[in-house]
């Protein structure tokens, strides 16, 4: 809306926009598409206009409050304008989303890790057949060593990229996403295979391992699903490849190799067997 020739106020319109504590928090970031460009603003709760829906009755994650927002029409000031620019709001989305993705990679690695937390002592106390179920490579080399490898190398990942992070390296929206994508995924399987591995319990309620498969699940679907993780990891590192005319490739490589290089001098020192080897 314009007064004397100059942005006073912006009306907002959109329908049910799904959102986490959705009628419970009493201020909402908003993205709206503005002339320029999409914009965020921050909304009030309660503003005319504005309003949630019920609760979700979702499939997991329910203690926590999921509503649809609609906006008909909402009245916002100009200086709710986050940083007061239009048109900025993808760029400032993707100052976070390093952040934001890494968190939900997080819940993903932490979710998979507390369904093997039950697997793994059920199967070392359950006999079957006159030996432990942890006993049996049917059993652990499916239901439990695959999961323990996939989530402690997305451990390693989402610790690396904080590390990165902290140290100021940027938001590093790329390894984030890597690292949400593979943490949750990861996390997704281990929780399916502890139902499997905990047997007829595994399916109870009081077992747990049936809620935190429900509660994971919604770690490949929001802020950002599986498959937009996978579409954003392959256009920015295809990105990457043409701006750096392959270079990114080739110092991958060199770093590769020197890392190797390190890895066999430590190992021909600390393992006398792969000294022995190497000198056949
Ligand atoms: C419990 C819950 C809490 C939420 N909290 C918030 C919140 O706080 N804030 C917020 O902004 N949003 C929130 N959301 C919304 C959530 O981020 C979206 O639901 C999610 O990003 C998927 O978008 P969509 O539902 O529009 O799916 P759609 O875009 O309709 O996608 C449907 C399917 O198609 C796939 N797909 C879509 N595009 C492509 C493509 N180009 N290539 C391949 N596959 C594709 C998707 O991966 C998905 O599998 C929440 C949702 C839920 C369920």
């Amino acid at each position: 809306m314009l007064q004397d020739g100059k942005i006073v106020g912006y009306k907002v319109n959109g329908n049910k926009q799904w959102i986490s504590n959705g009628g419970l928090a009493d201020v909402y970031t908003v993205l709206a598409s503005t002339p320029s460009g999409p914009s965020w603003f921050v909304i009030d709760k309660g503003t005319q206009g504005f309003k949630h829906d019920k609760p979700e009755n979702k499939h997991g994650i329910r203690t926590s409050n999921t509503a649809a927002l609609s906006l008909s029409d909402v009245y916002v000031d100009a200086d709710r304008l986050i940083g007061g620019v239009e048109g900025q709001g993808l760029l400032q989305a993707q100052a976070v989303f390093g952040y934001t993705r890494l968190m939900v990679a997080a819940f993903g690695l932490g979710a998979g890790w507390a369904a093997l937390d039950r697997a793994i002592p059920y199967s070392v106390k359950r006999i079957q057949g006159g030996t432990r179920l942890s006993e049996k490579q049917g059993y652990t080399h499916k239901l439990i060593v695959p999961h323990v490898a996939r989530l402690e190398a997305a451990r390693s990942y989402i610790e690396e990229t904080a590390e990165r992070i902290d140290a100021g390296e940027g938001s590093l929206n790329t390894e984030g996403a890597i690292a949400k994508y593979m943490a949750t995924e990861a996390g997704n399987l281990a929780a399916d295979a502890s139902i499997q591995a905990l047997g007829g319990y595994g399916y109870t309620h009081e077992y747990m391992v049936e809620k935190i498969k429900r509660d994971v699940r919604i770690t490949t679907i929001y802020e950002g699903t599986s498959e937009i993780m996978e579409m954003t990891i392959s256009r920015d590192r295809w990105q990457l490849h043409l701006k750096t005319r392959g270079g990114t490739i080739r110092s991958r490589r060199a770093s590769w190799k020197r890392f190797m290089r390190r890895t066999l001098m430590w190992a021909r020192r600390s393992l006398p067997w792969h000294s022995t080897l190497w000198r056949q």
